[in-house]
């Protein structure tokens, strides 16, 4: 078969704000570190898109025949509120307000992480750290910073000194940011005043007296901080310089910076050959994000039990929604968004299978061969999905061409059109044929459901508690679980 295409890559690498050919350090191989999510709650469709933007990277490197080491942790300790050092951490937050142990909160959310990232059919990755299985590696990280004179601590507490970095390298290089003008600028912050400068970030952290999640430390009880976690199993998994690291634009800074100037500090060289950085996800024009609440749950896009989208969409085609965005633009959800993508893909799946009917002519009346090309450009151009998306629309127009009859092409360049389609649609955009009857039941009842909640409120306000419970009881046998809240009442669907 004439397969001939280009296998350079060029990757957008955030360091040096330009597309650069993508060499790996050992030939044939890619160390690829993504940041993985901090397990204390739902993940959301945002957090997804990250995931499924570098799942598409894997497999398209995957594709080319690269053999990858993917590495992608679970933050589960030292991820504080508003992603500062004195906040509180969010898993042990949650755990409080949930009444759980924090394990347990870790548990529930990375049991609902790995389902998500299955139903969207992305690949799992080849080593899944946990933060609490490395603090030893954490205090040898922290031992090794005091050493070089780049860590101080105070009352319990290590943290990384970022004026003394400074002297020697650049703290901002990935960020962009001035940080020398910062530390003359800034005034000192409350409940800062252990740091030398604000800019000092922890390393480690001195546990409350009822904090729960603590380690011994040569600098006494405490945990890690989110920023080192990440440094020491990239490390460990990877060696002290590896190809690829990723995570959401929103990562760069602090915590990429953080992690570059830990291992630099150290080592004396940058870590990261490419830093990747996806974009962020929008709802309504503003980041999704699980602080301030402007979310959409991937689980209520498969149901359609939300109040945002007129009917259920099946986990591929909100895949494809994804993708059909560039991974460094902003993208916004909306009703229309998603149902432009399910008619667009199902164009396409339908063009595919339409393909299987085809039989061969004399004579080809489109360039396959560069359309094959054309393919593989885009992909190799920062892994553009939509301009692969276009090429496929592009061959999906040959096909109706070819069913009509109105134009031929030989064995070969059918061959080569049904392969590549096919590699292309599951194996690079890592597609699911879908039957067009999704989803299987009605549309979901939600305001049945609604209407149940109100009457349990009234019989609640009742004082009516035995049919209050026998609602919520035979909700919950239904696999609707009702939630008390402040004042509400919502409830998560545990099978549908
Ligand atoms: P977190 O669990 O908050 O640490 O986030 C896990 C990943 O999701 C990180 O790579 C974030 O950058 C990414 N992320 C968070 N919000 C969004 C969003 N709205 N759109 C895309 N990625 C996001
Ligand atoms: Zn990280």
């Amino acid at each position: 078969m004439r397969q001939q295409y280009d296998r350079q890559v060029k990757i957008y690498n955030s360091f040096s704000g330009k597309k650069e050919l993508f060499k790996p350090i050992t030939p044939g191989h890619v160390g690829m570190y993504v940041c993985g999510p901090t397990v204390y709650n739902q993940v959301h469709l945002g957090n997804c898109r990250t995931f499924i933007s570098f799942d598409l990277v894997f497999r398209y490197l995957k594709h080319l025949g690269y053999n990858l080491h993917y590495v992608r942790n679970i933050t589960d300790v030292g991820h504080l509120e508003n992603d500062t050092d004195e906040g509180e951490d969010k898993i042990s937050k949650k755990a409080r307000l949930e009444q759980l142990e924090p394990m347990e909160i870790v548990q529930k959310y990375t049991l609902d992480f790995h389902h998500i990232l299955r139903l969207f059919n992305t690949v799992p990755p080849s080593i899944e750290p946990i933060a609490t299985g490395h603090i030893i590696e954490q205090i040898e990280w922290i031992k090794k910073l005091i050493k070089k004179g780049l860590a101080y601590d105070i009352d319990g507490s290590v943290y990384f000194d970022v004026k003394t970095y400074n002297i020697e390298y650049d703290y901002g290089a990935l960020s962009r940011r001035k940080i020398n003008e910062l530390i003359v600028q800034t005034r000192p912050l409350e409940g800062q005043e252990g740091k030398r400068n604000p800019q000092d970030f922890a390393l480690w952290k001195r546990a409350a007296p009822e904090h729960i999640m603590r380690w011994p430390s040569p600098w006494g009880e405490g945990f890690p901080g989110w920023h080192l976690e990440c440094t020491a199993m990239s490390v460990k998994y990877l060696g002290d310089t590896f190809d690829i690291h990723g995570g959401g634009i929103d990562l760069k800074f602090p915590h990429h910076e953080c992690e570059l100037a830990q291992a630099q500090g150290v080592y004396g060289k940058p870590p990261v050959h490419y830093w990747m950085h996806a974009n962020m996800l929008t709802l309504n024009g503003q980041k999704m994000s699980k602080s301030t609440g402007n979310v959409l749950l991937p689980e209520s896009l498969f149901s359609g039990m939300n109040d945002f989208l007129e009917k259920a969409f099946h986990p591929s085609i909100v895949r494809f929604f994804i993708l059909q965005a560039h991974y460094r633009n902003v993208l916004d959800f909306s009703n229309n968004a998603i149902v432009a993508a399910e008619r667009g893909y199902y164009r396409l799946m339908d063009a595919f299978e339409s393909l299987a009917e085809l039989s061969a002519g004399t004579i080809s009346a489109f360039d396959v061969v560069a359309w094959h090309q054309k393919c593989y450009k885009a992909m190799n151009d920062d892994f553009n999905s939509p301009v692969l998306i276009a090429q496929l629309f592009e061959a999906v127009r040959y096909i109706d061409a070819l069913c009509k009859g109105d134009a031929q092409l030989t064995a070969t360049d059918l061959d080569l059109l049904k392969l590549t389609m096919h590699n292309f649609i599951f194996e690079v955009l890592g597609l699911e044929s879908v039957k067009r009857e999704y989803p299987k039941m009605p549309n979901c009842p939600q305001a049945l459901i609604q209407l149940l909640i109100a009457l349990r409120d009234q019989a609640r306000h009742e004082k009516n508690w035995a049919l209050s419970d026998q609602i919520r009881d035979e909700l919950a046998r239904l696999g609707i679980q009702l939630q008390d809240g402040k004042g509400s009442i919502t409830f998560e669907l545990i099978q549908c």
